[in-house]
């Protein structure tokens, strides 16, 4: 009753479609829920995303959720996500991943690890926005959420007083691993926002595929198509 009562005084907005929200739905409408343009990639290993990245690393998975569409609900949701600080939403949009990807393996064992962004913008942000996915992900298939894993740096930035095994680094990636032994035989699934280039995502494949994990493998929220 006192939620209706503010819903009326102060209406909330659905980030997909911006229609007035019910008292019991949040941060996105049913409608838009039901109607994410999902890709069914799930586990299978033809999915493009998957085929694209096995062809240059050594993986054991790779998935998206659903496809990034212009002006659509999934850019909606992932713009509000990162520029309009709703880190709530972030959570609510890991566990739509989860639901996607339950039952295709088990989860327990797994180590999340979100893809960093850079201090400054996080700073700005307030968050990473992949962490959040990451969390809504371990909070619905189970496993951990190693959010300080990974860093994002200047390449030219000085890697030399700390030991190898400590901080990893590839020439070819901005990435660097904290702890890196720490990682070793676990089964690492990093997480993204969204599927584009791949850039991102083979840059921190490159340098953590360096490591001897158990298995290695990556999710992201969309995936854009060409
Ligand atoms: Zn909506």
């Amino acid at each position: 009753m006192i939620n209706d009562v503010l819903d009326f005084i102060y209406p909330r907005y659905c980030f997909g479609c911006r229609n007035v929200l019910l008292s019991d739905e949040k941060k996105l409408c049913l409608t838009c829920r039901l109607n994410l343009p999902r890709t069914r990639f799930g586990g299978r290993a033809t999915n493009p995303m998957f085929r694209f990245l096995r062809s240059q690393h050594a993986i054991q998975f790779a998935s998206a959720s659903f496809f990034f569409e212009k002006n659509g609900c999934t850019q909606q949701v992932l713009h509000a996500l990162k520029y309009h600080h709703q880190p709530q939403l972030g959570i609510l949009m890991g566990t739509l991943m989860a639901q996607e990807l339950e039952g295709i393996r088990k989860y327990d064992e797994v180590t999340w690890i979100p893809v960093p962004i850079h201090p400054q913008k996080r700073r700005i942000r307030g968050y990473n926005q992949s962490e959040l996915l990451a969390r809504g992900l371990c909070r619905e298939l189970g496993g951990k959420v190693l959010g300080s894993a990974l860093n994002c740096m200047a390449q030219s930035q000085s890697q030399t007083h700390k030991h190898r095994s400590e901080r990893w680094t590839s020439n070819q990636s901005r990435f660097g691993i904290e702890h890196a032994t720490d990682l070793i035989g676990q089964q690492v699934i990093i997480v993204d926002d969204v599927f584009t280039t791949g850039a991102t995502i083979s840059g921190l494949l490159n340098v953590m595929s360096e490591l001897e994990l158990d298995s290695l493998g990556c999710v992201t929220f969309g995936y854009t198509i060409y």
